[in-house]
């Protein structure tokens, strides 16, 4: 075959499968009949404490908890850190559907920050915008994360609460500081497409004893939260537990199971994602038209996808682009698409929430294409990626 006529076989949706010991283990739990995270034997931890106290160890943070999705995490997360029902929360332009979801579903008002050509969230937006709200969900987008020392001042300076959306960046950091330690309140997920897969899952991490209270009773612990493998004494829910409701939406232990084998696999499999990364990156260096994303000095990101931009291409160049790389088995998406597709949306799709045009944002927009790197592709598969997408866009940026 030609290199013209190569196509990728690869299948972006395939993650790897769940390991043994965790496989083991569920089916141990199913033949129990004890899923319930509260259906106990006597003073047995249960797996989902076990993971809370695991999670919280790993991130070096005193508390957890485990929840039933990573939008769940976030939700809980403004109810714990008490937003009502009319507050604004700032959030970034670009991020994925349920983040602001999240701040609806509390009816609270999300007030869109814009995005660089780094694909984070725009600082010199965020300060003008810094006196709209006291709390702000933080998205890292796609596993980027912005200048998080700049970002806290900010944040500081105008008493702006910070949670973070660390649905793409678990084990990243930013000068060493893992991401989710930085904010109030850190909320992750476990969905498959994810750093770890329990199929759905959540975690939300905090160093605050009341904000962890809360967010306990709130996941739906009724008065069991003595049982909990990361949360605050019993004297912190005293003060807390007549007035906070059950918004039921807990973890169970075959997610649990199926997770705590996988958290000890992170590290190895964050290198796995970046080797991959970096295959991708070197093979499409130097591609007239199209612009790679410049990673900053403090951020080690855990790359399980891929960004480039086609900034200020027509849409119909970019949608050819599209085209021709899917039919050779290559999927792209494409944020700035008119229409929300698949797991894409803009901005202006989330027609609930009364945004304003952000012209320099909806440029870099425009122009983000995405590709998911999974890692059942080689290294090998990572460098025809390269090859097909480079050809393409040189092929349509040739012609325009
Ligand atoms: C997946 C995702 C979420 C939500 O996680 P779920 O577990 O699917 O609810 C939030 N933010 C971002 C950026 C995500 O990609």
């Amino acid at each position: 075959m030609g290199e013209e006529t190569e196509r990728f076989a690869g299948n972006f949706t395939q993650q790897e499968p769940i390991p043994e010991e965790g496989i083991e283990r569920a089916v141990e739990i199913m033949r129990s009949g004890r899923l319930h995270r509260y259906n106990l034997v006597g003073e047995e931890e249960g797996e989902v404490s076990a993971l809370e106290r695991e999670f919280a160890a790993y991130m070096g943070m005193d508390y957890c908890l485990a929840v039933a999705s990573g939008g769940y995490a976030l939700a809980c997360a403004l109810r714990a850190v008490g937003v009502q029902p009319g507050d604004r929360v700032l959030t970034n332009a670009f991020t994925l559907a349920p983040v602001p979801g999240a701040i609806a579903s509390v009816g609270a008002v999300p007030v869109f920050v814009g995005v660089t050509e780094g694909l984070v969230i725009d600082l010199d937006d965020l300060e003008a915008k810094s006196d709209m709200a006291d709390v702000l969900m933080l998205s890292h987008m796609r596993g980027h994360i912005c200048d998080m020392d700049r970002l806290k001042v900010i944040c500081g300076v105008n008493g702006i609460r910070i949670i973070e959306d660390c649905a793409h960046t678990m084990g990243a950091r930013w000068r060493g500081r893992l991401s989710g330690s930085d904010g109030l309140v850190g909320c992750f997920s476990t969905q498959t497409y994810k750093h770890m897969n329990s199929g759905e899952g959540g975690l939300l991490v905090t160093n605050d004893a009341e904000v962890a209270a809360k967010a306990v009773m709130l996941s739906g612990s009724y008065m069991l939260y003595g049982r909990h493998g990361a949360a605050p004494g019993a004297e912190v829910f005293e003060a807390i537990k007549y007035d906070t409701p059950n918004v039921s939406g807990r973890m169970d232990h075959l997610r649990a199971a199926i997770l705590r084998p996988q958290l000890k696999a992170m590290p190895a499999k964050c290198a796995e994602w970046n080797a991959r990364y970096a295959r991708v990156e070197a093979g499409l260096k130097g591609t007239p038209g199209l612009t790679l994303v410049k990673r900053p000095e403090e951020e080690d990101y855990v790359a399980s996808s891929f960004q480039f931009l086609l900034l200020d291409w027509s849409d119909e160049a970019i949608a050819d682009v599209i085209a021709r790389c899917l039919a050779r088995g290559v999927e792209l998406k494409w944020f700035g698409g008119a229409e929300p597709a698949g797991f894409t949306s803009r901005y202006d799709s989330w027609r609930y929430v009364q945004a304003e045009r952000m012209p320099a944002s909806d440029r870099v927009l425009r122009g983000i294409l995405d590709m998911r790197l999974p890692l059942t592709f080689s290294l090998e598969d990572c460098d025809t990626l390269a090859r097909i997408i480079r050809a393409e866009v040189g092929a349509v940026f040739q012609r325009a």
